[in-house]
């Protein structure tokens, strides 16, 4: 199947006379004939379902549309993508062992990265694309566990070189996680170029109508976890009666993991209703995404020629610094265009403030337009050189393009511009 089916069918078949729509299945539990029935679950979990923090019939049905849809060999939705990213990271590392990330990542990332996984002593040291393959080496220590990037970056919009970072992490061992979030599995799909590990936060243009905050992690099943770094991994777990993740569930060894020990134990799944929500907005993804892409170039194309921008970041515009990476890896941008206003700060903040039409909130991929100030909000946590790192001004707004007619965007954004 071809995207635009795999989201109207992956994940969901109706047997003869059943719900044409995937059923909402709102049940904590699970009903068995005998007590020996479910003792056989709980060895396997795989094998049906016992509790709704582990699997949901709703829940499922969306994981397997998007595993479908990323080409992985399992998903696990996360109640949001911050705990999808927790979960990714935790299900490979502990106290003592080490990131190498991206530094152009979401700002809540990388304060999960320095300030709350440090605290349970897991280190992260960031590279840029920019740096030499021999200046990232120097990154990594014995107790690195895995690279971290995004597809493309929230809001600096850079493009990850994923072969690239693929080919590193590889060569020291371990695997490359890659939040996917921005590009989708329709714009991209990282595992093709050698990712192990997809994130996303759902609550984007997945879901689409900011309507559901929510999370996925998908498994490539490339990774091999038997090179002596990943016990957790390949060693029996005590508190799963001695399975050994790779011997029981070998290409699916990771994202079992993560379902059966972390999702166990932190408790972050979504609820069926939830994963109905985000399964409606899959059924439309790609549609969308085409729509986003045509808007959201028609508007940086006006931005950059426009006298009060001094520069527009959107990888799909030739000019733009990572076109050709763009262009290797993308089938199209989303609609996020991060540019800074001549002015600094009061500028930008003043701009936002005589936008009527588009939206001043702390979100990004609405169907709606709307507008942020990094620098102010979602990077206020952010040293100046953590800004810098992440390739954000203090006079960079971080602009996400809707499906309203791309005109009454223009001219909303052209009397803003009169007013400052
Ligand atoms: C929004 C976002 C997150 C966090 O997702 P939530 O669903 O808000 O928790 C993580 N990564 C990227 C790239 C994002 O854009």
């Amino acid at each position: 199947m071809n995207d635009e089916t795999k989201c109207l069918h992956a994940g969901y078949t109706p047997g003869n006379a059943e719900p044409r729509v995937l059923p909402i299945v709102q049940s904590i539990t699970y009903a068995y004939d005998t007590a020996e029935e479910i003792a056989k679950v709980f060895d396997d979990p795989t094998l049906s379902l016992v509790y709704s923090r582990f699997g949901n019939p709703t829940v499922m049905a969306v994981e397997d549309k998007i595993a479908a849809l990323e080409g992985g060999v399992g998903a696990m939705c996360t109640t949001s993508g911050q705990a999808a990213n927790l979960l990714a990271v935790l299900n490979i590392c502990g106290a003592g062992d080490h990131i190498v990330s991206l530094g152009s990542i979401y700002g809540g990332t990388t304060n999960l990265f320095t300030v709350t996984l440090k605290r349970l002593g897991i280190t992260t040291t960031f590279v840029s694309g920019d740096d030499s393959d021999a200046a990232i080496d120097t990154a990594f220590t014995d107790r690195t566990r895995l690279v971290f990037g995004e597809t493309m970056a929230n809001p600096a919009m850079t493009v990850l070189d994923i072969e690239r970072f693929a080919r590193i992490a590889h060569a020291h061992g371990v695997p490359l996680i890659v939040d996917n979030t921005f590009a989708t599995p329709v714009f991209c799909k990282p595992i093709e170029f050698g990712a192990d590990i997809v994130v996303h936060s759902t609550s984007k243009y997945m879901d689409g109508h900011a309507v559901q905050i929510g999370g996925v992690i998908v498994d490539g099943g490339t990774f091999d976890w038997e090179n002596g770094k990943f016990p957790e991994m390949t060693e029996p777990d005590e508190s799963y009666h001695g399975i050994s993740y790779t011997k029981a569930y070998g290409k699916a060894a990771y994202i079992t993991r993560a379902r059966m020990n972390l999702m166990r134990d932190f408790g972050v799944y979504p609820a069926a209703h939830s994963a109905f929500l985000l399964n409606l907005g899959l059924e439309t993804l790609p549609v969308r995404m085409r729509q986003y892409h045509a808007n959201g170039l028609r508007v940086a194309e006006y931005l950059q020629s426009h006298p009060k921008v001094v520069s527009v970041k959107f990888p799909a515009l030739p000019s733009d610094k990572d076109h050709a990476l763009y262009k290797k890896y993308l089938k199209g941008t989303c609609a996020v265009i991060s540019f800074t206003i001549a002015g600094g700060r009061a500028k930008a903040m003043a701009f936002l403030d005589a936008l009527k039409l588009v939206t001043n909130e702390v979100h990004v991929a609405d169907i709606r337009t709307c507008i942020l100030h990094p620098a102010s909000s979602t990077h206020r946590q952010c040293t100046d050189e953590q800004l810098r790192a992440a390739g954000i001004d203090e006079g960079l707004v971080r602009l996400s393009v809707g499906l309203e007619n791309v005109e009454d965007i223009l001219a909303d954004l052209e009397q803003a511009f009169e007013v400052i």
